[in-house]
């Protein structure tokens, strides 16, 4: 079958799925769950998965719900990725539940692909995102050793083809001071809180002089416990990003200082503790991309031009891309005014237009599918992998 009619199968396909995908897609969506907690998504979507004939494990990676489901046997093996966890507060204000639907409708749309070209399909769900960086250690475990091409299409207020993302470190912060009245006896008191807001300044002052690209931003979880009351320890979580590993080292260090400075100016002491998953940046396959991105355009799609720019956060698809020739496109489902990680943007993953960025998002996806398996075409997505 020539590769035109089999993307119309494929389109086909995606349509007969419209109401059960759309279904899925809003169950996940009305029950938010937290990274490394998504039970009730990672059980919908493996039962839809080996209900239309995949092979599924889960559990994998050492994560009770990630999962791998498999159609067909050999190589080329491409993963297309489901996400599923939601944020703190806000529900699916990440949209997560359109990247899980949209990868399990594509996975399905694939199977006519997989029997007429050979190779195999495999959806790969990588829980907890959001901060917990499942797909980090998804790949310490190996679950992309057998892997030769990974995709996720995340929702977004326009769509992109490649999106930069900024390498990430998470940092814990506390001080240590003495307890003294506030008022009767302060010279006696060592002020943790003080020595907090000391380290904001000067995390202020050193932000004016870093590269444009970099972020560098943060919360205090504890300041005290009482006004009257010398505060003996504050607590604050920081996240820290770079456009690439390089300088990330080069930031943290220069934001240590900043600490370390406020801990002498106080007394107080220092404690902190660099959470060992690194979200990496993302290395985007610019040759998968430009099929992506011509599929998409065949669905009446207007694609932005392949342009790296800032101004996605980071991911931990970032980490995947290191190692696996990948691409993590966006797919508008909101105004440009809309930003991710807000209510409103909650409110479009389960809107109409939500759910026609699932629908277009399955299908580019099952038709770049049918793309990799033509022949040479997985050799010269290598090898871009490789040359850079
Ligand atoms: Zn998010
Ligand atoms: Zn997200």
């Amino acid at each position: 079958m020539e590769i035109d009619k089999l993307k119309l199968r494929i389109k086909d396909s995606v349509e007969l799925q419209r109401q059960q995908l759309t279904q899925l897609s809003l169950n996940i969506h009305d029950n938010p769950e937290l990274g490394f907690e998504e039970e009730k998504a990672s059980a919908w979507l493996t039962s839809y998965l080996k209900d239309s004939g995949f092979n599924v494990d889960r559990g994998i990676a050492g994560l009770a719900t990630a999962f791998r489901a498999t159609y067909g046997q050999g190589r080329p093996r491409v993963a297309l990725l489901a996400e599923y966890d939601a944020l703190p507060e806000m529900g699916h204000g990440c949209g997560h539940n359109i990247i899980a639907t949209s990868a399990v409708g594509a996975g399905v749309a694939s199977k006519p692909i997989i029997d007429q070209l050979g190779g195999s399909v495999v959806v790969l769900g990588t829980p907890g995102e959001e901060s917990l960086g499942g797909k980090i250690d998804m790949v310490k475990a190996g679950a992309f050793k057998e892997i030769d091409v990974a995709m996720i299409v995340h929702p977004n207020i326009l769509n992109m083809v490649a999106i930069q993302t900024l390498a990430c470190s998470s940092l814990e912060v506390e001080f240590f001071g003495r307890p003294a009245h506030a008022a009767a006896q302060p010279h006696k008191g060592i002020n943790a809180l003080e020595a907090m807001i000391l380290s904001f300044t000067s995390i202020n002052s050193l932000r004016q002089h870093i590269k444009a690209e970099a972020r560098i931003h943060g919360i205090i979880t504890d300041g005290g416990e009482a006004p009257n009351i010398v505060p003996t320890h504050s607590a604050a979580l920081f996240l820290i990003r770079a456009p690439d590993n390089e300088y990330l080292a080069e930031l943290k260090d220069k934001v240590i200082n900043c600490f370390t400075g406020a801990s002498i100016a106080s007394g107080a002491r220092l404690e902190y503790r660099w959470r060992d998953r690194t979200y990496a940046p993302m290395k985007n396959n610019t040759t998968l991309a430009q099929l992506f991105s011509q599929n998409l355009e065949s669905l009446g799609r207007h694609v932005e031009a392949l342009d790296l720019r800032f101004g996605f956060g980071s991911t931990d698809m970032g980490n995947v891309s290191q190692v696996v020739p990948s691409i993590h496109p966006t797919i508008s489902i909101a105004s440009p005014g809309v930003s991710i990680h807000t209510q409103e943007f909650a409110s479009a993953a389960a809107s109409e237009a939500g759910h026609e960025g699932l629908m277009d998002a399955a299908k580019a996806m099952a038709m770049t599918v049918a793309d990799i398996l033509r022949p040479g075409m997985l050799d010269k997505i290598k090898q871009e992998f490789h040359s850079r």
